[in-house]
């Protein structure tokens, strides 16, 4: 601390955009220098916060999280982190006091409690001290000790395109989860303008990785990764990338093979509150724009593979290599060549270029076709087998032995009767078929599939998920035993673990690899478009009925409570992406909501757009798919990339306002919150020639009187369902009044699930 930078405040104000700090009665202490810029400052006092939401979907979470309309909280302790102009701000408002003290371990502990939950304000602390720029980079970060709601950080971040936050360490359990109560950017910017080029404030681009890997059969991994960076602006000494703490970094060198100063998040181990996992580099001279160079990053390390039995490993996807954040946002070339096991088998990203056998090491390459946002590998002991989809290769990785937690369920198993031998290679052949099949019905949808290969791999029964990267689905092991099997071991049956998670997995190939998402608001394009993508597979798989009755189950959930009260669909529009995730939130929630009504979004557009008379029903559905593949194909796109894809391919009957804008739907079901009810009644009288004359009542209760909803309209003659067209409901009661040239039983809404929102007929 600088004994000469101490005052008493009264009714200190401190602003930034929406924030009010007001240092009401007590004494500011700041810190000494460090490169001349005066970094931190410590309060204690009495103090006031306020924050005036920017709309009602920040409010709604400040809700959420607060109870209040508006954020107004009492302080009485606060640390201070900045590189803007918070000294001269503060200076501007007393009377420095020669009488401060050197030290106050108040900034130390709350630096050190902050690091052990995680937390990367040092690193970017770091890169506003170091940097020439300090407009582009200013940082602030006061971190308040509130009533009521213990420590509470506000945040104006220049390098983040939504620079003001606030947020909240909160127990999630045994661990702190950092609750987010408000982000949003600056000013008057709306957060689709500040990440409509989610690069706008990247200082570099990485164009290529050049990955140099050795795996071994103890499940270590060290590597040394050449990142090419292109610069796009100047001034920035401190680059931050993001790799698992459990590998650990003994080198990096730049272009010239000087040796950098960097430094990484602690090591995680098994820690379960992890660390963070990020490194800072600080390079010899700032960032010059145009100015293209390599960092050489050697590294190495336990945990990031996992053997997992004989033959069995288990290969994280993410942090084995330095990555920037929001990979999904950008595309980068990637040249792998890995050093594995001689007896194992080896799959990666891309394309392989080569493979040759030292010793007893299988020396592999691996070239990405086109820039991809990330890249990952697997190896074991496999079985593979060869399918095709088109000109797709289709190969599936299967374990040929079981893993350890396969065999202690197998021995389980065996106590109550045989299950034979439960290992994922018996259904390798299988499995290429079912995974080609996803790949056949998904380019008939959504065009091409991107890659000239798709790798299948089973992932050990301790890991139950799966994940798509790209041209290389990693598939929890479970998907890969036969009916029998999985009944056996106690796994449900029925088309969850099988057809629908399978062809999750594989349409990710185009939501998120054909194309990406700008930020952590447009997940829902990934993530909502997978599930729809899954149920459409059990369509085509199974029947239109087991079709519907997945939106059905899906509904349900929606409208189901968490554990902690909160009906799931109520906790936020699925914009809000990860943000749903938090304390306040029951676990599961996040993908609860946003699987399964971004799902409900695509599949709701794709009833809207359903043409009867075509030969194909799908076939405008298809057209914006495919519109949206090749628009944004191997690109990011936002929310509103989609809905201007949307508004290109609506029909008459889904314009509503009349504006060609499909405002209405996005507003209600993306940016918002609610599922309407509505009853409906129709009666259906034949008319003396032979027509038959409507009239019904439509009336909607449950959300606000401006909601709209195009609502498809089925008649039914004897066994079979007709659609008559859109009704296009714009007041919360309709009349349905009409007489149609045909002959019916009786008429309905909502047959195929049309519509997320409960109706009484
Ligand atoms: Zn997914």
């Amino acid at each position: 601390m600088d004994p000469a930078k101490s005052a008493h405040t009264e009714n200190v104000v401190i602003v930034r955009d929406r924030i009010h700090i007001t240092l009401t009665d007590g004494t500011i202490q700041f810190t000494q220098p460090i490169n001349s810029v005066v970094f931190g400052a410590v309060f204690h006092g009495s103090g006031r916060v306020q924050l005036e939401p920017p709309n009602p979907i920040e409010a709604q979470q400040l809700r959420l999280f607060t109870k209040q309309e508006k954020l107004d909280m009492a302080f009485t302790e606060a640390t201070f982190s900045f590189t803007d102009g918070l000294l001269d701000e503060v200076a501007k408002q007393v009377k420095w006091q020669a009488s401060g003290a050197a030290s106050d371990e108040l900034y130390a502990k709350r630096q050190k409690e902050r690091e052990d939950l995680g937390e990367s304000a040092l690193p970017r602390l770091l890169q506003g001290v170091l940097s020439t720029d300090r407009a582009r980079t200013a940082f602030f970060l006061a971190d308040l000790k509130t009533s009521g709601k213990d420590w509470v950080e506000f945040q104006d971040d220049a390098l983040d395109p939504e620079e003001i936050g606030v947020a909240r360490w909160a127990d999630v359990g045994a661990v702190k989860h950092h609750d987010i109560w408000t982000s949003f950017p600056a000013g008057k910017t709306t957060p689709a303008e500040a990440w409509n080029d989610p690069q706008a404030k990247e200082d570099f681009f990485v164009r290529v990785y050049h990955i140099d890997a050795g795996v071994t059969s103890g499940a270590d991994l060290n590597a040394t990764t050449g990142v090419e960076i292109a610069p796009r602006l100047s001034g920035q000494s401190v680059l931050l990338f993001e790799l698992d703490s459990n590998l650990r970094l003994d080198s990096i060198k730049d272009s010239k093979g000087s040796v950098l100063a960097f430094y990484q998040s602690r090591e995680n181990k098994d820690r379960y509150q992890s660390y963070g996992n990020y490194v800072a580099v600080i390079l010899g001279q700032p960032l010059n724009a145009g100015e293209a160079q390599t960092l050489e990053f050697h590294y190495a390390g336990k945990r990031a593979i996992r053997k997992a039995g004989s033959g069995n490993y288990f290969c994280e996807s993410s942090g084995w290599y330095p990555e920037r954040p929001n990979s999904f946002s950008a595309r980068a070339g990637f040249d792998l060549t890995f050093h594995s096991p001689k007896n194992m088998v080896l799959v990666a990203t891309g394309e392989k270029t080569g493979e040759t056998v030292d010793g007893n090491a299988r020396i592999s390459t691996w070239k990405s076709e086109v820039p991809l946002a990330v890249a990952g590998f697997a190896y074991g002991d496999y079985k593979i087998a060869n399918d095709k989809a088109g000109d797709v290769e289709v190969d599936i990785y299967a374990n040929r032995e079981p893993d350890d937690m396969m065999v202690q369920v197998e021995r389980g198993a065996a106590l109550r009767g045989a299950v034979g031998n439960l290992t994922p290679s018996a259904m390798a052949k299988t499995m290429g078929t079912e995974m080609a099949n996803t790949i056949r019905v998904f380019s008939s949808y959504f065009g091409p599939y991107p890659y000239k290969h798709l790798s299948v791999t089973s992932l050990p029964m301790s890991y139950s998920y799966g994940q798509g990267w790209p041209g290389l689905i990693y598939l929890w092991s479970a998907s890969f035993l036969d009916s029998t099997q999985r009944h056996v071991i106690g796994l449900p049956d029925g088309v969850q673990l099988t057809d629908f998670f399978r062809a999750h997995e594989s349409s990710h190939q185009w939501w998120g690899h054909r194309v990406g998402w700008k930020s952590y608001h447009d997940q829902w394009l990934s993530e909502g478009f997978a599930e729809f993508s899954g149920n459409l597979y059990v369509q085509y798989r199974e029947n239109m009925k087991e079709y519907v009755n997945r939106w059905r189950r899906e509904k349900e959930l929606l409208k189901t409570k968490d554990e902690k009260g909160h009906p799931i669909e109520s906790l936020g529009p699925i914009w809000m992406g990860r943000r749903i995730a938090s304390s306040e939130t029951g676990r599961g929630s996040y993908q609860d909501l946003i699987y399964s009504k971004g799902g409900y979004v695509l599949h709701m557009l794709r009833m809207q757009l359903s043409d009867p008379r075509n030969p194909d029903p799908d076939h405008l559905f298809k057209d914006m798919m495919q519109d949206y593949c090749k628009t944004f194909d191997n690109k990011a796109a936002s929310t509103e990339d989609f809905k201007g894809i949307v508004e290109k391919h609506m029909t008459r009957a889904m314009d509503l306002d009349g504006n060609h804008k499909m405002d209405w739907f996005f507003n209600q079901y993306v940016y918002g919150t609610g599922i309407p009810q509505y009853n409906f009644h129709a009666s259906v009288e034949a008319t003396p020639d032979g027509k038959t004359h409507i009239k019904g009542q439509l009336t909607r209760s449950g959300v606000p009187d401006t909601w709209k909803d195009a609502i498809p309209l089925y008649a039914h003659m004897g066994d079979k369902t007709v659609r008559l067209g859109t009704l296009g409901v714009t007041h919360s009661s309709e009349p349905l009044d009409v007489t149609l040239p045909a002959k019916m039983d009786r008429v309905s809404i909502n047959d195929y699930e049309d519509l997320l929102a409960d109706i009484k007929e």
